[in-house]
């Protein structure tokens, strides 16, 4: 029994340091890629429901491990969390999106805005507001063509804080946007306090319209709600054109998808810009 009870043991050990082995391994990884600044940034179209156009974009952060492949943002992003490396990993895409959408300027291209994802960490950690200042210096973008997008969640763990950082921000004139609305706090009650831009409605409510009743009803109370407020909105997760029209009609003015495009390395948006406008 005793020596069934150690393989026991050794065996669920074993699996232990395999997984806890390829963590640590995979962290390390993660650590080299951050040092190295070895990431691509891709952007998703954002189009005005009005026009059809691109209007801006959002920049998303793609890591492809030299030996596992492409990892999926959710992975290494917590992986980053938990280990403090999405502090350098956050200001190496703001960075990078903020030099790129200051080149599509002097390039002439009709992109209005970049959008930048904040995570919990790189929000709460205090240096903030100084990689914005200096992302912004660095590039020479001028501050209202960068939006940053911060989930409720993130902006609810501490209001006195999240309050003075907004008033800092919208002082500059960077936008920002909530991400995933409707998924991450009961309460709207603090749309009041916030000086926010725009709410990004979370995919979740969007993939079953125009059929579902319920995620419509949701859906016009968010728009109702963001409009009384001055806010615009945002659908995410756009993939029909039937999505596309309800959502116009209901007065959303924006939405982003794979309908008007997956996430696409910047010469793809160029080429994007350029032959939509030549017509
Ligand atoms: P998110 O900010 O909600 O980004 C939207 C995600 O939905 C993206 O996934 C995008 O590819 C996907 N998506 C866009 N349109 C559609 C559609 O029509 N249908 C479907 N099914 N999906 C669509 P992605 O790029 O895998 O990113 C996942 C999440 O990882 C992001 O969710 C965001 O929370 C996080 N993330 C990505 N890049 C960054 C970054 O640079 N910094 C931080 N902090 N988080 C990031
Ligand atoms: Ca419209
Ligand atoms: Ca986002
Ligand atoms: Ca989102």
């Amino acid at each position: 029994a005793k020596s069934a009870g150690k393989n026991n043991y050794q065996y669920y050990s074993g699996m232990m340091n395999h997984s806890s082995l390829d963590k640590l391994e995979l962290q390390n990884d993660l650590h080299r890629a951050v040092a190295a600044g070895a990431f691509e940034l891709c952007y998703q179209p954002v189009i005005d429901l009005n026009t059809r156009r691109l209007i801006s974009v959002e920049a998303l952060v793609r890591w492809h491990h030299p030996q596992r492949g492409s990892i999926p943002p959710e992975v290494f992003i917590s992986m980053a969390e938990e280990t403090g490396l999405i502090v350098p990993l956050g200001n190496w895409v703001l960075n990078e999106a903020c030099r790129q959408m200051a080149q599509w300027r002097r390039d002439g291209l009709a992109v209005q805005r970049v959008a930048v994802n904040i995570s919990a960490l790189q929000f709460s950690e205090g240096s903030l507001l100084r990689q914005v200042i200096d992302a912004l210096d660095v590039s020479g973008l001028p501050s209202h063509c960068l939006a940053l997008e911060l989930t409720e969640s993130v902006l609810m763990e501490d209001v006195a804080y999240t309050l003075g950082m907004l008033a800092d921000l919208k002082a500059m004139d960077v936008k920002i946007s909530i991400d995933d609305f409707g998924t991450g706090y009961s309460s709207m009650s603090y749309l009041k306090q916030f000086p926010i831009d725009s709410l990004k409605i979370d995919r979740s409510f969007v993939a079953n319209l125009p059929g579902s009743t319920q995620d419509s009803a949701i859906t016009q109370a968010i728009i109702a709600m963001a409009h009384s407020f001055n806010l615009t909105v945002v659908a995410e997760g756009v993939e029909t054109e039937e999505q596309a029209s309800y959502l116009d009609s209901l007065g959303c003015e924006k939405c982003q998808g794979f309908l008007y495009g997956k996430p696409m390395p910047a010469q793809e948006v160029n080429r994007l810009v350029e032959n939509s406008t030549k017509i």
